[in-house]
């Protein structure tokens, strides 16, 4: 862009890579400090099945708390945390407030399924499947109310390795949800070699399909694949009535989105749920 702008531009650029690196020292230093602190907060928010209007998950969304200008946006720090190798540290953390958190419900009898996101360099790192254990003891947690979500492409590295780690976390009794599923590069093959048990159907979809009639045609895939796989399916980002009513109508039953809720804190959670 400078180039094409003429050289005056130069300096116009050099400004706004020097403004992008001041802010991403910026949310280094808060990030590390939160991590530091152990004070990274976890939002949750609600899974609905809309035939019965119940609460049946919750998703922990991690929030990083910068003083003047509120939230940092997680699409902007967990970039930065894989980059600074920090994203094991911060994964672990988001898991055991989660899983504390999904063992306090348990207690409270209002037991709901946990699901949190990995990373693909989480995934990847080699003590994944022994810290997932570790976690479920410390938090005296049922591995049957964790459920993780991890990308296509965090699952395309190593075909065989993936095997392997997701054969262990699915015979510990977790649960593995494919996140924002359908706009990943990968073949279709992997839902036959891996225990996937959730898809869940990518925001955008389902933001475009009441005006595209071929983001509608990409849900009725979804749905009709999960179905004849027996996988279970969520809407993600489901905004209108509109859109609920036509994932309902189509067999999509379980729906995430702002209709329902926002990612809360824990104590709106269990005013909901308690
Ligand atoms: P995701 O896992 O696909 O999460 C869904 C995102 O959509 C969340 O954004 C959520 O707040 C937002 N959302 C939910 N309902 C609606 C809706 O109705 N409309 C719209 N427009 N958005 C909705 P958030 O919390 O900003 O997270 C963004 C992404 O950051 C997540 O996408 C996930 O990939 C990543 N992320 C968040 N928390 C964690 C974490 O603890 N660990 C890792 N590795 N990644 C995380
Ligand atoms: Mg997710
Ligand atoms: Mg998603
Ligand atoms: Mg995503």
């Amino acid at each position: 862009r400078a180039k094409k702008q003429g050289r005056n531009r130069v300096c116009f650029f050099s400004e706004e890579l020097e403004h992008d690196l001041i802010k991403r020292h910026k949310v280094e230093k808060i990030l590390r400090d939160s991590l530091e602190q152990n004070s990274l907060e976890v939002h949750y928010q609600p899974q609905v099945d809309l035939n019965t209007g119940k609460i049946i998950g919750l998703e922990a969304l991690v929030r990083l708390k910068a003083e003047e200008q509120g939230w940092i946006s997680p699409l902007d720090f967990i970039p930065l945390a894989e980059d600074l190798v920090l994203i094991n540290q911060l994964g672990g953390q988001v898991l055991r407030k989660a899983c504390k958190f999904a063992k306090r419900l348990v207690e409270m009898n209002a037991p709901i399924k946990m699901s949190v996101n990995i990373s693909a360099v989480q995934f990847a790192s080699p003590n994944f499947v022994s810290d997932i254990a570790d976690c479920l003891e410390e938090c005296s947690l049922p591995s049957r109310y964790l459920e993780l979500e991890v990308t296509e492409s965090a699952l395309m590295h190593d075909f065989e390795e993936t095997q392997v780690i997701l054969t262990e976390l699915s015979q510990m009794g977790i649960s593995i949800a494919i996140d924002d599923f359908g706009t990943g590069y990968s073949s279709l093959s992997y839902l036959k070699a891996f225990p996937v048990d959730v898809l869940k159907i990518d925001q955008s979809f389902v933001k475009d399909m009441m005006q595209d009639s071929q983001s509608l045609d990409i849900v009725k895939t979804i749905i009709f694949l999960a179905n004849s796989l027996s996988l279970t399916l969520v809407g993600e980002g489901v905004e209108t009535s509109d859109q609920a009513d036509t994932l309902q109508q189509l067999g999509c039953l379980i729906v995430q989105g702002y209709l329902i809720a926002k990612p809360e804190p824990e104590q709106t959670i269990l005013t909901r749920l308690c």
